[in-house]
């Protein structure tokens, strides 16, 4: 399951935000059909939607108060819970590549800006330069959003902003759930800013005697939640994955006036969805259903 972020999606991006998580979820499909683990299949799915200007994710990202992309990912093995972050890196395509790699081969768990970048080039992740990951659209968002806030003397409120962060969730043949998320963060935002994204439990968690969860939305409320730990230990505690999302959503609302959307996915199998925003981007496959669309609160 995946999805491609939650916030007012605009008529005339529905098609593309449809065609991108559709094809996430189908690369991820074909891992998993592949005997594969979750953790490739979650993998497999984000860096076809980082590949995809679509969304806020690898090039085509939001750009920050300095014009640069800035980007965090988390990728997290819900047997063995191991995880895998970076955070603010300028120069990878792919940051949930290098994530996994984090993940798989260095003892730590958290690696930001250019530590980051220096272990992904000693483990083959190619780096690039910063204008390869931008493009005009995002020049163009950017200066009419600081032309906005100097001409209204602040920022703009932030639930207009889009959250096209994207993230996945998926069970394998062995039982075993994983989760990742990977984002350009929020636009116009300081250098060295994280959200919620990258952040172990925030806006990524996996455990398989839990679930599997990603996030998507404005960081700095969910991260103060702890948003997807709080959601699988929702799980565990004996509720159904749709029932723990939608508390998610309506926690996130009425705690600290936060907006979003959330999938979360158990190791039976079962699977939520919610968002508190006008509209989110999804999709999803199992091996009786087919399935995306762009739901509507
Ligand atoms: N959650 C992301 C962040 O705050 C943004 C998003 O989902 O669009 O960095």
């Amino acid at each position: 399951m995946v999805h491609g972020g939650a916030w007012a999606i605009p008529d005339d991006l529905v098609e593309a935000h449809l065609i991108g998580v559709r094809n996430a979820v189908d690369a991820g499909w074909r891992i998993l059909e592949s005997g594969c683990s979750s953790l490739d299949a979650v993998e497999a799915a984000v860096v076809v939607m980082e590949n995809d200007e679509a969304f806020d994710a690898g090039r085509g990202s939001f750009l920050n108060r300095e014009g640069k992309v800035q980007l965090d990912a988390l990728i997290m093995d819900g047997a063995t819970l191991r995880a895998g972050g970076v955070g603010c890196v300028e120069h990878i395509a792919n940051p949930i590549r290098a994530a996994r790699k984090v993940l798989s081969e260095s003892p730590h768990v958290y690696f930001v800006a250019e530590g980051a970048e220096r272990f992904a080039k000693e483990h083959g992740i190619p780096l690039c330069k910063n204008e390869d990951l931008i493009i005009p659209r995002e020049v163009e968002r950017l200066r009419a959003y600081q032309d906005l806030a100097t001409s209204e003397g602040q920022e703009p409120f932030a639930p207009e902003i889009s959250h096209d962060t994207v993230g996945g969730v998926a069970l394998d043949r062995s039982g075993n759930i994983a989760a990742a998320t990977s984002t350009g963060g929020t636009l116009n935002k300081a250098p060295g800013r994280l959200g919620d994204s990258s952040l172990i439990g925030c806006g990524c968690y996996a455990d398989n005697e839990s679930a599997a969860v990603s996030l998507t939305g404005w960081g700095e409320p969910i991260m103060k939640l702890v948003l997807a730990k709080w959601s699988a230990d929702r799980v565990a505690s004996g509720n159904l994955p749709q029932w723990a999302a939608a508390e998610a959503m309506n926690y996130l609302r009425d705690r600290v006036s936060g907006h979003g959307g959330i999938i979360v996915l158990d190791s039976q199998g079962r699977f939520g969805l919610a968002h508190n925003t006008p509209r989110m981007a999804w999709a999803l496959r199992t091996t009786g259903q087919l399935d995306s669309g762009i739901s509507r609160t």
